[in-house]
């Protein structure tokens, strides 16, 4: 698997869209990888290629075992990894990479790296002890707060240091040792992105949320202690339209502002690393981007999911999903 994949998903149109009398624009080629938007207004079409796309029908597990499958096994192996859902609120960040839990044909990238983490796990030669941890904090207006460990009064830093790296000093860490144990954390946590004065919708639209999986593992081979120790950042981001351009000031303003420079400094890491020859990965651009410095880029694996709608009423959204996504190519 190459260390950067990034991949395309359009989800179905909705019943709003279809009512609206919306229509698709966007087609879908698995067999070269390609995606091709038509302009509704000029019907002159543009065609971006990726690593892989999916179309509305794509089932969950499908986009599972091409994605996150081997990205999640090189975890349990020791490495890094990163996978996270770009795109407008609305288009299926959450779905993909939460879903729904009933089914569980429904059932997303996180809960089902948990399922594929723990059986590993349990799969695992008796002798090899491994030790799972978890962490979940949120990035909002660059100020990163704990979600299992909540004060909403706490800001946490980003600190540096040789043993470590970077790191978010004071983040808690929960030893978890099941599927339930890491999905009661997660939901803890999940508890806390809504406690704000806005709605859930409003609110997880405009942080970013970064579920971490720390496994470790330690072996006897041939009388000496093998130890690895791998990380899976799991990344709900902000959305990625473009906030109400007139008439917002102060915190609103200050709140668009964050996101898009964040999300344009991850875009700009992607493509960096993607590009091979840049020797400069502006890791230190946004509080997300080094945060996340460890586990994009070097030795490590990282899955970009970028969602769209189909619908031409979302043409220029849609067209700047897909380009993002092509320029991280
Ligand atoms: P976002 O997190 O990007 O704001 P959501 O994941 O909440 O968007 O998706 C919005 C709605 O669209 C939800 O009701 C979700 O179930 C539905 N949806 C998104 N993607 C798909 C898909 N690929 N297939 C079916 N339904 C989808
Ligand atoms: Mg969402």
């Amino acid at each position: 698997m190459e260390a950067v994949k990034v991949v395309v998903r359009v989800r179905p149109l909705n019943q709003t869209e279809k009512g609206r009398g919306n229509y698709s624009i966007i087609q879908i080629d698995r067999e070269f990888n390609q995606c091709t938007i038509t302009n509704p207004k000029t019907q002159v079409p543009k065609t971006f290629a990726y690593d892989s796309v999916y179309d509305e029908q794509c089932p969950q597990q499908l986009l599972y075992d091409e994605t996150a499958f081997p990205l999640v096994e090189s975890v349990i192996q020791g490495y890094n990894g990163t996978i996270f859902a770009y795109g407008q609120t609305g288009c299926g960040k959450t779905y993909t990479m939460v879903g729904v839990n009933d089914p569980p044909e429904l059932r997303g990238i996180i809960p089902n790296s948990f399922s594929h983490v723990f059986s590993a796990i349990a799969e695992a030669p008796h002798e090899k002890c491994f030790l799972v941890r978890c962490s979940y904090c949120e990035i909002y207006n660059e100020e990163i707060r704990d979600l299992l460990h909540f004060d909403p009064n706490m800001k946490l830093e980003l600190k540096e240091n040789k043993d470590n790296g970077i790191f978010v000093k004071n983040l808690s860490m929960h030893t978890v040792k099941s599927v339930d144990g890491i999905e009661q954390a997660m939901a803890e946590g999940n508890t806390h992105r809504i406690t704000k004065e806005t709605q859930m919708n409003e609110r997880s639209s405009r942080s970013h949320a970064i579920f971490t999986i720390y496994i470790e593992s330690s072996e006897e081979i041939e009388e000496r202690q093998i130890i690895k120790a791998g990380k899976l950042n799991l990344v709900d981001l902000a959305g990625s339209e473009r906030q109400k351009k007139t008439g917002v000031a102060g915190d609103t303003l200050k709140e668009a502002i964050e996101i898009n420079l964040s999300l344009s400094a991850l875009g700009n890491v992607i493509s960096a690393l993607v590009d091979g020859s840049a020797k400069h990965i502006p890791y230190r651009d946004s509080k997300l981007t080094r945060l996340l410095q460890d586990s994009l880029g070097g030795n490590t694996k990282t899955v970009m999911i970028a969602v769209c709608s189909p619908a031409d009423y979302n043409y220029d959204e849609s067209l700047s999903t897909l380009r993002y996504a092509s320029r991280a190519k």
